[in-house]
């Protein structure tokens, strides 16, 4: 198959200093020579992320990129993340999500409100990617519906005991703690009913099995895992008590745009994709199929959309790093690149004919892919009412 030529490079070459861009092209070039050879193995054979792999991307410090070197990252900032997430998710969302959950999910509760002995004992080893800490919101029963958990936790003579099961965990198999988000304040006011936990996978009482059946992110490992009656201590405690909402909020922003950066990779990829192949295949007077204009109206809308997507991504990093990205902005451009994308995707697909069901064409992969980045870190459809309801104060205010 043609070597693909990026057309993201051309976009993030403008937006980016110098530096940032090497950093990008770094990535991109472990992703061409690790991750795109053994894909299509990875994904027949039914494997998660090889552990070789993860060492690697630890060794490239890629877990560690918005952790501050005091305590074992990068020092850098989100960008580095969304740049990682561009680069491996060109290739594969589930190498790319890895890294990706493990810091903008799973250490990044312990950077915004540990204490310094939590970040302490932590970071450094998830820095280097030696092990993972899982984001521990979604539960079988409880997904949009985040701030009334039905897991709890209920204060004992020496910490808190906690029951209950949490599930699409993502990185659980590679996890040492799990965040737990736990109703601590049953009648407490909503958003303020809630504690998060940091509990390790060993404790007793906690189980975890791999989610069975999954057809996306299929070398991404996701989770089940129950708690009966886990005990813990009050150093446990990440946040406030009773502030656990707002730890699992904060961290979402980031999270967000980390996921939007996934769509935005698949953007790329299809357009360098379709570019290609549309000016192989041949049909009708010996001529290449992106001769037809509703063949290029495609092309047209995947540039587009690649270029909206990554200056809207760049512009509101530069927000988040000064802290004033608002949780609507996060959730708008999340909802805005993973549902343009998945529908994008499929027009890519049906203007390549019938190659494009092929998973060594790598557009189904894509278009799987992306359908999680319309649910996951937020459903699309309940995170829109979260962007309307500031808008209409005078109906809505009683009911945020
Ligand atoms: C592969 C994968 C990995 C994941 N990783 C993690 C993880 O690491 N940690 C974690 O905690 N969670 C994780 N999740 C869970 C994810 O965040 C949830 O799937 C998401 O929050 C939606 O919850 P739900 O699936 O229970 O859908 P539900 O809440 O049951 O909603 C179903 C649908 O109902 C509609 N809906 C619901 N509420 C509203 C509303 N208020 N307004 C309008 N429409 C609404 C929407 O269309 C929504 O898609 C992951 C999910 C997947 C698929």
């Amino acid at each position: 198959m043609t070597t693909l030529r990026r057309r993201i490079d051309t976009y993030l070459g403008q937006l980016l200093d110098d530096e940032r861009f090497a950093f990008y092209q770094a990535v991109a070039e472990f992703g061409d020579a690790e991750i795109a050879p053994n894909l299509l193995r990875w994904e027949r054979d039914h494997l998660l992320v090889p552990d070789e792999t993860i060492a690697k991307m630890g060794e490239m410090g890629l877990f560690g990129l918005p952790i501050e070197a005091e305590h074992g990252g990068q020092g850098g900032t989100h960008l580095d993340l969304v740049l990682m997430g561009l680069a491996l998710g060109y290739h594969s969302h589930s190498v790319a999500i890895t890294p990706g959950a493990a810091t903008s999910l799973g250490s990044k509760p312990l950077q915004l409100f540990g204490t310094s002995s939590q970040k302490a004992a932590h970071l450094p080893d998830l820095a280097a990617g030696r092990r993972m800490i899982v984001f521990g919101l979604s539960e079988p029963g409880r997904g949009s519906d985040a701030t009334n958990p039905e897991v709890r936790a209920v204060k004992s003579a020496n910490g808190w005991v906690i029951t209950g099961e949490k599930c699409w965990s993502t990185n659980a198999k590679w996890a040492s703690h799990v965040v737990v988000h736990a109703l601590t304040d049953p009648t407490g006011r909503k958003g303020h009913r809630s504690t998060c936990f940091l509990v390790p996978m060993n404790a007793r009482g906690v189980t975890y099995g791999e989610m069975g059946g999954k057809m996306v992110w299929r070398q991404s490992s996701t989770g089940s895992i129950s708690f009966d009656r886990v005990e813990v201590g009050d150093d446990s405690i990440v946040g406030a008590l009773h502030g656990g909402f707002k730890v699992m909020a904060e961290t979402l922003n980031g999270g967000r745009l980390f996921v939007a950066s996934l769509a935005v990779a698949s953007l790329a990829f299809a357009l360098d994709r379709v570019s290609a192949y549309v000016q192989e295949r041949i049909q009708f007077d010996n001529k290449p199929i992106g001769r037809f204009q509703r063949v290029q109206d495609v092309v047209f809308e995947l540039d587009l959309a690649l270029e909206e997507g990554l200056t809207w991504l760049v512009h509101l990093l530069d927000l988040y790093s000064k802290g004033t990205l608002s949780r609507e902005q996060a959730a708008k451009v999340k909802i805005a690149c993973s549902r343009r994308a998945s529908e994008l995707l499929l027009d890519a697909m049906e203007i390549c004919g019938g190659v494009a069901c092929l998973d060594e064409f790598g557009l189904i992969r894509h278009h799987n892919d992306l359908f999680v980045t319309r649910v996951g870190e937020g459903s699309n459809r309940a995170l829109m009412s979260q962007v309307a309801r500031p808008l209409l104060p005078g109906i809505m205010s009683d009911l945020q």
